[in-house]
């Protein structure tokens, strides 16, 4: 057993002064990654078969690990995955499937609550509190509004809310605006944030990337609904960086969404891992995404929305996070999430779990699984420290800042004492800054995001991104 499995089993301490052993140097690495800026990204780790592949482990220890694993956690915070859309746009990247039928409906639902008893019951999770609940896809908007209530009572019975607690759900601007009745249902549940998927207006985009045109008329419907229906916060979703994609298109686009008037604005740089136009990744530059992101920060800046470098949630109020209690819950304290349904993400600082479906897309091994009285889950991985430490430092970038107070907490070890050489790197070339208990991407640093966050990948993962082809 390697020293740091060592400082797993037994809990946080022990691992002080130990620094990851063979670090390939900081300047070498960061170039890497703004070389491979599509896979340099918070979706770590990549390549796991290449990289993470040791610490996998089988089916049998599943249930144990994951017990393990929460043991120390007060709290929870919890995501359901609902796989269904009306068609699969090129450019998604999320387990989708391309069917949806009232069966299938049911089938999935079914599945999900014996996920969720297996988790909650045989698993000791009970007794924890819940941060936050995403409802998301997929479109949970396209299912019959009671299956979502019916999940929402069933977690609600089972997790007790801590203070704070939210749920939000996601849609799109044609369900938002012709089932005003399913947005009422969901306020019903409690739910108070809402996110609509707009990504761009651009119809050569959509045409090309086949997805429906949305009409004009739709996203002011949708909005006009989702205010009657009353929800706390509005969030609007949009994607740049297509390899396809103009300034103008991408102007055009935030220029929409400013128009709707929504609470926050988040942006999604396109990441082309997983979808059905990854070759065009290639054509796709670095600049153009940077010239993108700059002229999204002035132009929302102008309308009233702001949002510190790095982070993609721009919002009207200084008070508001942007994100949801679940997301907010994971990037700044480092909460374990937790995801139900086809594919999705387990996380626990320690562990690190994907359901059937994350690789395949296909439901039937999932449905499977749950039958055969298991709990779900296709690969875990039971992490050492630099594989947690570099999941968590990467999620912790959706806000473009790694909570020091947090990481220390988290794993016994100040971020500057196990990462010295990166630290320094990026403080010395002006790339990040402390900000009170924070280490903060500066304006340049959220230029140069994929290298800034390549620097704090495990050592295996720095090494595939340094042995592959230029890009
Ligand atoms: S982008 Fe959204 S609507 Fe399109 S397939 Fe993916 S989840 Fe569904």
């Amino acid at each position: 057993m390697s020293f740091e499995s060592r400082a797993l089993e037994t809990g946080t301490g022990g691992f002080a002064v130990e620094t990851e052993r063979g670090r390939p140097r900081p300047a070498e690495v960061f170039a890497a990654g703004l070389r491979h800026h599509h896979l340099a990204n918070t979706a770590y780790p990549i390549a796991h078969r290449r990289t993470i592949w040791a610490h996998r482990r089988p089916v049998e220890e599943h249930a144990r690990l994951l017990v393990q694993s929460l043991t120390h956690s007060p709290e929870v915070s919890l995501y359901v995955h609902v796989p269904f859309c009306e068609r699969r746009c090129a450019f998604c990247e999320y387990t989708v499937l391309d069917r949806h039928d009232a069966a299938l409906e049911a089938a999935y639902f079914a599945a999900l609550k014996t996920q969720l008893a297996r988790l909650t019951e045989g698993l000791g999770l009970a007794g924890k509190r819940l941060r936050g609940l995403d409802l998301g896809g997929g479109t949970p908007s396209l299912v019959e509004p009671a299956r979502l209530g019916e999940i929402v009572a069933w977690v609600l019975a089972r997790l007790r809310p801590a203070p704070g607690f939210g749920m939000s759900i996601e849609t799109t601007p044609k369900i938002a605006a012709l089932a005003p009745a399913r947005l009422a249902a969901y306020r019903a549940f409690g739910i108070e944030r809402i996110s609509l998927g707009l990504q761009t207006v651009s119809a050569g985009l959509l045409h090309a990337y086949g997805r429906e045109v949305q009409q004009v008329d739709h996203n002011r419907r949708a909005v006009e609904n989702i205010r009657a229906a009353g929800f706390r916060t509005l969030n609007v979703d949009l994607m740049y960086g297509f390899a396809r994609q103009g300034l103008d298109d991408w102007a055009e686009s935030l220029r929409a969404a400013v128009a709707l008037g929504p609470e926050v604005i988040t942006l999604y740089r396109m990441r082309y891992k997983g979808t059905r136009v990854e070759g065009e990744a290639a054509e796709a530059a670095l600049s153009q995404a940077v010239a993108m992101a700059e002229l999204a920060g002035r132009t929302l800046a102008e309308a009233g929305y702001h949002a510190p470098p790095g982070k993609n949630a721009y919002v009207r109020s200084a008070r508001d996070p942007g994100t949801s209690a679940y997301l907010t819950s994971r990037v700044v304290e480092s909460v374990p999430y937790l995801g139900l349904g086809l594919g999705a993400q387990t996380f626990t600082n320690h562990l690190l779990a994907y359901n059937h479906g994350a690789a395949t897309k296909q439901l039937e091994p999932y449905l499977r699984a749950l039958d055969a009285g298991e709990l779900g889950i296709q690969d875990l991985y039971h992490l050492p420290p630099s594989e947690g430490m570099a999941k968590m430092i990467s999620v912790s970038f959706y806000f473009g800042a790694v909570r020091l107070d947090t990481f220390q907490r988290r794993f016994g070890v100040a971020l500057e004492e196990r990462f010295p050489a990166e630290v320094e790197f990026v403080l010395g070339r002006g790339l990040m800054e402390r900000a009170g208990s924070a280490l903060r991407l500066t304006a340049a640093g959220a230029q140069s995001f994929p290298g800034v966050i390549a620097l704090f990948y495990s050592a295996a993962v720095q090494r595939h991104l340094l042995g592959l082809e230029g890009g």
